[in-house]
């Protein structure tokens, strides 16, 4: 099993898959997928999904097949795997397959849905057709790069914003009598990153506000004051707030600003906005992920939040069942260009799924059974 799943992994590495780009490695997976014995399908955006088994619980396994931009070579060097995707998220992926082939191979109960979803990097068009069209589950675990030993139970929220400043040009020899977009904007950036509110912890990274001014672009000629400024701001949401809470407030800062500068006019522009998640940690899914982690590692398992979004934000606030994310790789090498994986983190990660889906499967049982 070992040699196989170490070829799937490379074989997944050497199919770049930037998002959007994602129809090779998908329709490679299918094939893969149902040589292994998986009933598979692709949907309309290009996710492939595997089923194997046909019990309950139902439990659902997703990684996503996109990648960022960025070719690295595959290449095997001592005991470690390069490539893009090696860390963000092929190696997650191709554990949960290789797990729910193997548990399938030994005849496990329950249905296992592998999902490989697409754009996951961008506007996670891939998780939002899997709601769309309607999967249901009793259990879902994403894979993202946790680090083995590690669980992560939570993500932040994002508000991504575009806001516009305009004033009115002139000559810049005569700057008394104009207003400078440029600097109003960044006015505008400085009230902005000023928001917080009473149930945040400042001193966590995960339970506070943060935001950063990601860009800003204003101005045209040398001798001319600049009319028009645009900044980009990401904000990202602790989950005791809600973007619109957010979204209100900036809204609010921005009209007393308005109001108090009637020369200049604003608009706030949502580019894209994720709501924050935080899954149960006494779930049954946390239970039985620990006790394979244990199993496997010897070491306690580490639960974990993370500042980042992912697709678990949107599937974890639509669908309420137990969910977690959970993968091998080195969640710091992640869109880095030294993203590699140990192929023993790797192989760990495989036995820590297959352990976790059989434990989940008794936790289960014994829940219905009423112990
Ligand atoms: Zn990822």
């Amino acid at each position: 099993m070992e040699d196989c799943a170490v070829q799937l992994l490379t074989k997944m590495l050497e199919i770049y898959s930037p998002s959007r780009k994602e129809e090779t490695l998908s329709l490679f997976l299918a094939e893969e997928m149902a040589k292994m014995g998986f009933k598979v399908k692709r949907d309309r955006v290009g996710n492939v999904i595997g089923e194997t088994g046909r019990g309950k619980p139902v439990i659902l396994l997703c990684g996503h097949m996109d990648t960022v931009t960025g070719h690295i070579p595959v290449q095997k060097r001592g005991n470690t795997l390069y490539g893009r995707g090696a860390v963000d998220a092929k190696a997650p992926l191709a554990a949960m397959i290789v797990a729910a082939s193997a548990l399938s191979a030994e005849g496990n109960s329950a249905k296992i849905i592998v999902a490989g979803v697409v754009d996951e990097e961008g506007k996670s068009r891939g998780i939002k057709n899997l709601l769309k069209e309607g999967i249901t589950a009793d259990y879902a675990i994403f894979g993202e790069p946790s680090g083995v030993e590690k669980i992560t139970i939570g993500y932040k929220g994002n508000l991504r914003l575009k806001i516009t400043c305009k004033t009115t040009t002139g000559h810049s020899a005569a700057n008394m009598l104009y207003e400078n977009a440029v600097e109003k904007a960044f006015e505008i950036w400085k009230e902005i990153q000023k928001i917080h509110f009473p149930s945040e912890k400042l001193e966590s990274s995960f339970y506070s506000l943060t935001s950063t001014i990601t860009k800003i672009a204003g101005g045209k000629g040398n001798s001319t004051i600049p009319s028009s400024c645009q900044i980009t701001i990401d904000m990202r949401i602790p989950p005791q707030l809600t973007t619109l809470q957010v979204l209100e407030e900036v809204y609010r800062r921005v009209k007393q600003y308005e109001m108090a500068n009637p020369k200049n006019s604003v608009k706030v522009h949502v580019v894209d906005s994720v709501e924050p998640f935080e899954a149960d940690s006494n779930s049954p899914l946390v239970k039985a992920l620990s006790i394979a982690i244990r199993e496997v590692r010897h070491k306690t398992a580490v639960l974990t939040r993370k500042t980042g979004t992912g697709d678990m934000n949107i599937f974890g606030r639509t669908v309420k069942i137990p969910v977690v994310t959970y993968g091998p790789g080195d969640p710091t090498l992640s869109h880095t260009e030294n993203e590699c994986i140990e192929i023993q983190e790797f192989l760990d990660g495989v036995e820590v799924y297959k352990k976790a889906v059989t434990r989940l499967i008794t936790l289960h049982g014994e829940k219905c059974n009423g112990n």
